[in-house]
């Protein structure tokens, strides 16, 4: 069905088409076993798809190692001139720079191959789980496809973290104009993670209209919806307000018992690093406090609309 980049290709109908992205930190692979899973159901079960879903695996190599990345974050790559560097670099025979770059340039081939032929609407998802707890969210641009997309998930919505992060992939296929949108399903181990992304690839491809999920007896519509908002009080609309960017030799450590989503009061104390405690600017949520080595983004902070 697929090769070692691609984990499914299906559907040659026409209509819109997904392409899904698993595991672009190789320590999240919860993406992609959902998708494996996905694909094997609509295969066992014939659902034949009006459009496609394509699903690929990130960061191969640090899937397989079980990181977030080798040399460098693989989602920071994606700024025009990173990426018209290293075509420059491909095209006059030299190596990739580092292990992601080498992904990078892999990736790169596949979706603009797909792109370059696609006769309809192609949207994005890239599927993520985090090292902390706290609600399932999509993150993405704020733009009107994106959020259109965005708000069949019954899960929160954080706005334009792309604002933060600079080359994220998803922000470089929606500044391309293509809806794109990134889900944080939970922790790297919890099995609940895999559940969730299988729940968002079903209610996107029923939002595209490249299946009915009302057709289908192997997957139901309320589940999937109530496994997302188990642990929900909202959903909310959120703005990224503030990343707390981690240097090199910082030494950060953020506080036990953060998740997302919790209320943060100014002046409190979040973290801890070499200059001492790390204290909140404002009152605000917490987002992605980050309790793994690996990793610049210490926390974010989020407020509601
Ligand atoms: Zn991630």
């Amino acid at each position: 069905m697929g090769d070692e980049r691609c984990i499914g290709d299906i559907g040659s109908t026409p209509g819109p088409w997904l392409i899904a992205v698993g595991g672009i930190h190789g320590n999240e692979a919860a993406g992609v076993t959902a998708l494996e899973r996905v694909f094997a159901e609509l295969c066992d079960h014939k659902v034949s798809l009006k459009g496609r879903l394509i699903g690929f695996r990130g960061n191969i190599q640090a899937l397989e190692k079980k990181v977030r990345y080798l040399d460098e974050d693989l989602n920071r790559l994606w700024t025009d001139s990173k990426i018209e560097a290293l075509s420059a670099a491909m095209e006059s025979g030299q190596a990739p720079e580092s292990a992601e770059r080498h992904e990078q340039h892999q990736l790169i081939q596949r979706i603009e191959a797909l792109l370059s032929q696609a006769p309809h609407s192609v949207s994005f998802v890239d599927l993520h789980t985090m090292s902390g707890t706290g609600n399932v969210f999509a993150a993405y641009g704020n733009t009107s496809s994106n959020r259109q997309f965005a708000k069949v998930f019954p899960i929160e919505q954080v706005l334009d973290i792309g604002q933060h992060i600079k080359g994220a992939m998803l922000g470089y296929f929606c500044q391309r104009g293509y809806a794109s949108l990134g889900f944080e399903a939970g922790q790297h181990d919890d099995p609940g993670s895999i559940e969730r992304h299988r729940a968002l690839i079903y209610l996107a491809l029923d939002h595209l209209g490249v299946l009915d999920l009302d057709s289908l007896d192997f997957v139901d519509r309320d589940e999937v919806r109530s496994e997302l908002s188990a642990t929900l009080k909202g959903p909310r609309l959120l703005d990224v307000v503030y990343r707390h960017a981690i240097e090199e030799g910082d030494d950060f450590r953020m506080q036990s018992g953060w998740a997302n989503f919790m209320a943060v009061k100014e002046g409190e104390q979040l973290a801890t690093d070499r200059h001492g405690p790390v204290l909140a600017p404002y009152d605000s949520y917490m987002l992605l406090p980050l309790y793994q080595g690996q990793g610049s983004d210490g926390f974010f902070l989020v407020k509601e609309v």
